[in-house]
């Protein structure tokens, strides 16, 4: 392994493969020397990411379902959502990590190479990346790797935070039970005693599904909790089915008020650790692949990729710690939330608001559906800056 490089991406995970991605599109990189550095080997399935999109995305290829129509199920409401112009899509974590790293062995100017990271550093003329027994330097650094928890550095900071949480089987049932042309997004009628609950069904076939039970609660269940919510939904929904789980995934994901580093001098964090899981919705490969864009246009154009937040960016961001505070404060449940937002939206309208996509007019319909009792002094409190009410006592 060389000592310097052009430009070294650390994580290979969503992030750090879709930046490499788009690096290899554009002719720009041809000529540079790209390292990327994992911990893992990437060959296990860790995740399914699902997302919605108009077009076609890099990863089209790769999509392995995709549904025009999702349902919202709550105790006071259910619907069946038409998602046009959006589509939700599916893709598997070992396909994506396959995908890039296939692409990346036929490029001589890339290199892989499995290490731990220590730090990442920057400098006046570029960059450092430390590992267990070498230290590289680079031109630039992007980076993925979170070297703090995000639960501790929100803790510090006293913003908000709550895990979104969840287990999911892949299940095969031995006879047809799956409607595979929806997908269910929201399922709240689950009990709801710990906090905002719910489950996601993503059928693949009409005998194969993804079932995950998922709540955003400050800690984390024991493995059995979870186990035991699927097989009871499962047993309640379709009944007494034969059925084998092929396949288990679990995930943490931080939502949280808190504004992440998005890098320093010629080190530009990306993925979660730049802060692009969306905080009210656990959601991050749309707004991955949007960072990961932005970063390469930049760098082509010769700009720096650390550019300013945007206006329409701290929009939503004040959006997603008023919902957060919301939910943490338990002022409003989740399923009670969603409800109002689903039940008095157009479905394109609440994809584009969860996307950061909405247009003024579009976000003042979202608010008018929520109650203004219980928003509007949230909203209030997160424009003046106040955080969690403990950081107010202490
Ligand atoms: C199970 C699961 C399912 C998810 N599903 C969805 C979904 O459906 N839709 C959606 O929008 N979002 C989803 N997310 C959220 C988000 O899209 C993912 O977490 C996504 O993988 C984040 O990308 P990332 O690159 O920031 O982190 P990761 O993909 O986790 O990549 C970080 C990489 O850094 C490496 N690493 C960490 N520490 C070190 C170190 N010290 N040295 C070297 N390497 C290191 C890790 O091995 C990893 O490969 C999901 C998350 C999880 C966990």
């Amino acid at each position: 392994m060389k000592s310097h490089y052009d430009y070294i991406i650390t994580g290979a995970g969503l992030a750090g493969l879709s930046l490499l991605m788009r690096m290899m599109e554009d002719p720009f990189f041809d000529a540079a020397q790209i390292l990327v550095i994992d911990a893992a080997k990437k060959n296990n399935n860790d995740r399914t990411w699902c997302f919605w999109e108009k077009d076609a995305g890099i990863f089209e290829p790769i999509v392995i379902k995709k549904w025009d129509h999702v349902s919202f199920i709550a105790p006071t409401f259910a619907s069946e959502l038409n998602l046009s112009p959006f589509t939700y899509k599916m893709i598997r974590g070992i396909d994506l990590y396959t995908y890039v790293l296939e692409k990346a062995a036929t490029k001589s100017n890339i290199s892989i190479c499995t290490e731990r990271v220590i730090s990442v550093n920057t400098s006046i003329s570029g960059a450092s990346v430390v590992l267990e027994n070498q230290t590289l330097t680079a031109l630039k650094v992007f980076n993925s790797i979170l070297f703090e928890p995000a639960n501790v550095l929100a803790q510090k900071a006293s913003d908000y935070f709550l895990w979104q949480h969840f287990k999911g089987f892949e299940i095969k049932t031995t006879s047809p039970v799956f409607n595979e042309t929806v997908a269910t997004l929201m399922d709240f009628t689950v009990n709801q005693q710990q906090g905002t609950t719910f489950m996601y069904v993503m059928p693949t076939s009409s005998t194969t599904a993804l079932v995950e039970y998922t709540l955003f609660t400050p800690s984390i269940l024991d493995s059995k909790t979870y186990d035991e919510a699927i097989t009871t939904y499962i047993q309640k929904t379709y009944g007494s089915i034969d059925y084998e789980v092929t396949h288990q995934e679990f995930g943490q994901i931080p939502m949280t008020s808190y504004s992440f580093v998005r890098g320093a001098g010629n080190i530009v964090n990306i993925g979660v650790a730049g802060g692009q899981v969306k905080g009210s919705s656990g959601y991050a490969f749309h707004f991955i692949q949007e960072k990961t864009k932005a970063i390469v246009s930049d760098v082509v154009a010769g700009k720096n990729p650390l550019r300013s937040v945007s206006f329409a960016q701290k929009k939503f961001q004040l959006y997603d710690a008023v919902l957060l505070r919301v939910l943490q404060e338990k002022k409003l449940d989740g399923a009670a939330i969603f409800t109002a937002i689903f039940s008095k939206n157009p479905p394109a309208r609440v994809f584009r608001f969860l996307n950061n996509e909405s247009s003024l007019l579009d976000d003042l319909h979202i608010m008018a559906s929520v109650p203004s009792r219980i928003f509007l002094p949230a909203a209030l409190y997160s424009l003046l800056g106040i955080k969690q009410r403990r950081a107010l006592i202490n």
